[in-house]
C-alpha cells in the first residue's frame, strides 16, 4: 500500500493528524526533498528506508514503491503543501495502477492556506472577490494558452501564482495588459510557516522591485487583487444581526460593530 501524503507548507505541526500517523507506521518514506521539512522524517519508525525524491527519477520513485510493495511494506510518499497542486502526484498513481499496487491519499495544508494564514488573509471578502485563481507561469511546464496570465487578470478577482516568483517583471507586466491596474495590491509570501518565511505587501506594478529587493526568486507565492488591502470589503450576511439564518433569529435590536472606514 502507498499512501501519498500531503506535508504541509512548512511547519512540521501543520501535517495532519493523519499524515503524522501515517509517518508514525511507514516502513518506506519517500518525500519530496526539495520543499519537505526534513524536521517531519523525526517522526519515522527506527528501520524506516528513507529516499529522497528530488534526486530520483519517476522510474526510480516507482521502482522504490514496488520493491517495499514486494516485501509486504507500506510506502508513504510525502509531498509538500497538498499533492493535488503541481504535485506531479498523477503519474505517480497510474504507474501504480498499472503495477497493481493500491494507494490512497492524504490532504496536506497547501502554501496556499500557509501564505493566507501568514498574512491572516481571507482571499473570499464580500464585495471584493468571490473566488480565487491558482496558476502559474509557464517555466519548464507549458500552460495552456487558453489559461494565460492575461485571460485571468481580466476578472480581476484574487489570484494565487505558484512557481512564478522568479519572473516578476514579465509577471507584472502581463497582469497589467490582462486588467489589473499597477496600483493593485500584491504580496510576495516567501516560505510560509518556515523559521524564515517573510511577507512583502506591494503592488502589481512593485512585484519586480520588490523581489529584487528582498532577494526572493523562488519558495514563493505572489498573491494579486484587493483582498490584500481588505479595505471597503462588505461584511458578511451569515453573521449579520439584521439578517436570520437557518441557525439564528434576527435580533430584535442591534449595535453595529465598526468593522473599518469606508474610503
Ligand atoms: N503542492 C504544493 C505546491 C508545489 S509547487 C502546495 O500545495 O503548496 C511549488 C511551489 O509552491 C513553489 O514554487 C512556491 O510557489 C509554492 N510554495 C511551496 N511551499 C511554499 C511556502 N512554504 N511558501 C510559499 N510558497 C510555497
Amino acid at each position: 500500500m502507498v499512501h501519498f501524503v500531503g506535508a504541509g507548507c512548512g511547519a512540521p505541526d501543520l501535517i495532519t493528524v493523519r499524515g503524522q500517523r501515517l509517518l508514525e507506521e511507514a516502513d518506506v518514506i519517500i518525500y519530496a526533498g526539495s520543499l519537505v521539512n526534513p524536521a517531519l522524517l523525526e517522526a519515522k519508525k527506527d528501520n524506516c528506508k528513507v529516499y529522497n525524491s528530488a534526486e530520483m527519477t519517476l522510474e526510480e520513485v516507482i521502482e522504490a514503491m514496488q520493491q517495499a510493495e514486494r516485501a509486504g511494506l507500506t510506502t508513504v510518499r510525502l509531498h509538500t503543501g497538498d499533492p493535488c497542486l503541481y504535485g506531479a502526484v498523477r503519474e505517480q498513481m497510474d504507474a501504480l495502477e498499472q503495477l497493481g499496487i493500491s494507494y490512497d491519499s492524504c490532504p496536506g495544508v497547501s502554501s496556499l492556506c500557509g501564505a493566507a494564514a501568514s498574512l491572516n488573509l481571507e482571499y473570499t471578502l464580500p464585495g471584493i472577490s468571490q473566488s480565487v485563481i491558482l496558476t502559474r507561469m509557464a517555466g519548464k511546464t507549458a500552460v495552456p494558452e487558453k489559461e494565460s496570465i492575461e485571460s485571468f487578470a481580466a476578472h480581476r478577482a484574487t489570484m494565487v501564482l505558484f512557481l512564478s516568483a522568479g519572473m516578476p517583471s514579465e509577471l507584472s507586466a502581463r497582469l497589467i495588459a490582462g486588467g489589473y491596474t499597477s496600483e493593485t495590491p500584491a504580496a510576495i509570501v516567501y516560505k510560509a510557516s518556515w523559521p524564515e518565511e517573510e511577507a512583502q505587501i506591494c503592488t502589481v506594478g512593485t512585484l519586480a522591485e520588490t523581489a529584487e529587493r528582498c532577494g526572493i526568486h523562488k519558495t514563493a507565492l505572489i498573491l494579486v487583487g484587493d483582498a490584500i488591502l481588505h479595505s471597503n470589503y462588505r461584511r458578511s450576511d451569515l453573521y449579520n444581526p439584521a439578517f436570520e439564518t437557518e441557525y439564528r433569529k434576527k435580533a430584535a435590536s442591534f449595535r453595529n460593530l465598526p468593522l473599518q472606514p469606508q474610503t
